[in-house]
């Protein structure tokens, strides 16, 4: 999966930035509290 940046937007809330290319393993507990964009491996 990709990591996913957060960004503060116009309006001061947080909203999904960047994904970063580089492709991470994750353990279920942080996929499920960190923002990320599953890929296929
Ligand atoms: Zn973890």
């Amino acid at each position: 999966m990709h990591r996913v940046y957060l960004e503060t937007g116009d309006d001061g809330r947080l909203r999904p930035g960047q994904t970063v290319e580089e492709v991470e393993r994750w353990c279920p507990a942080c996929r499920a509290v960190y923002p990320n964009e599953p890929s296929p491996d």
